[in-house]
């Protein structure tokens, strides 16, 4: 048994069967705060992990919007749940090229992520949650951050639980589950808030469906792998995806715009991931191959570039960024 497990076999003895929300959101306290997930030898790669190419595209992204609007010198750099700080370091180059260095904070909880991120980004300022990061126009990224905020989970109507029993842990009832996520939506309406009241632009890069609809998408990934979502709680890694209508509806009523949905894959191609490949490969012949191998993983419709979508949320006075339909 996880020492995770013993202490939520405790909580659900004396407190009764525990949502799947203060599920997950216990066990990805607890697996964030005691390792560093991410990489060929951890649970699971994202984007940044894979190329260079991810995070510099998202930082000409931000910078050209930026440069859109105005240019205003006071613009900071938020990143939500940076990782390894691998898409930041990439990102601010980019950001930078084009004549801003902004001051950078970071959304994360993670003493051991903190750490690696301080690597990456010397002189960076973390945060617990986005209320202490200053009230400044922002460039924001947030990359596989909203799937492993907590979901809420109803099947006909009533909240599905996890219970304790002998075997292990398991749901208290099975059938059509519909998910919410009111962790997600205060995020979503924070960030919005900011871009409406003192200008910015948010990347939000996740994988997820474009229209709400009903369907139980919480999983467990562990080395590599799926595996059951109640197995070894606090050792795999828990998300569930993002509902991008919601993102959207949110993010509009708390004032600002949101773009549509582009694909991953698609949003890369319109912002010159293929010409950046030629580049890089050219300036580094011996890694042409494996230059070219990240792009078709990063944008292949049957590799990351369609399960993941972007969306992008902007200040009403700033331009809309590049890369959307
Ligand atoms: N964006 C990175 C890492 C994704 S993993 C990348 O693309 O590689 C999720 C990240 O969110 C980790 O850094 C994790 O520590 C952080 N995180 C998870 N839940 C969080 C929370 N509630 N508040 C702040 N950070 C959180």
């Amino acid at each position: 048994m996880t020492p995770l497990e013993r202490a939520l076999r405790d909580r659900i003895s004396s407190d009764g069967p525990l949502t799947v929300e203060a599920f997950m959101q216990a066990c990805n306290a607890y697996y964030y705060a005691t390792r560093d997930p991410l990489g060929a030898r951890g649970d699971f790669i994202t984007a940044p992990e894979i190329s260079q190419m991810f995070g510099e595209m998202a930082g000409a992204c931000l910078a050209d919007c930026w440069a859109r609007s105005g240019r205003p010198g006071e613009a900071i750099y938020v990143e939500l749940g940076p990782g390894r700080g691998t898409l930041a370091a990439d990102a601010l180059r980019a950001v930078r090229s084009a004549g801003l260095d902004p001051p950078v904070h970071f959304v994360e909880t993670s003493p051991v992520l903190r750490k690696a991120q301080a690597e990456a980004v010397p002189g960076a300022t973390w945060h617990e949650d986005l209320s202490s990061v200053p009230n400044a126009p922002m460039l924001l990224v947030a990359n596989e951050f909203l799937d492993a905020l907590p979901v809420r989970q109803f099947v006909a109507g009533i909240e599905r639980k996890v219970t304790a029993d002998a075997g292990g842990l398991a749901f208290d009832r099975d059938g059509e589950v519909v998910e919410t996520s009111p962790a997600r939506d205060q995020v979503v309406a924070d960030v919005a808030s900011r871009l409406a009241t003192h200008g910015g632009v948010a990347l939000i890069i996740d994988y997820g469906h474009p229209k709400s609809a009903p369907g139980d998408t919480l999983q467990a990934v562990r080395g590599q792998c799926f595996a059951p979502v109640l197995d070894k709680p606090g050792e795999q890694d828990l998300t569930a995806h993002v509902d991008f209508e919601t993102v959207a509806l949110a993010a509009r009523e708390a004032g600002a715009g949101a773009t549509g949905l582009a694909t991953q894959g698609a949003w890369l191609e319109r912002l010159g991931i293929p010409a950046r490949s030629l580049a890089l490969g050219k300036a580094h012949p011996e890694r042409a191959d494996e230059i070219e191998a990240a792009c078709s993983r990063l944008c292949g419709s049957r590799q990351m570039g369609e399960l993941f979508k972007v969306i992008a949320l902007h200040s009403p006075n700033w331009a809309v960024p590049a890369g959307f339909e």
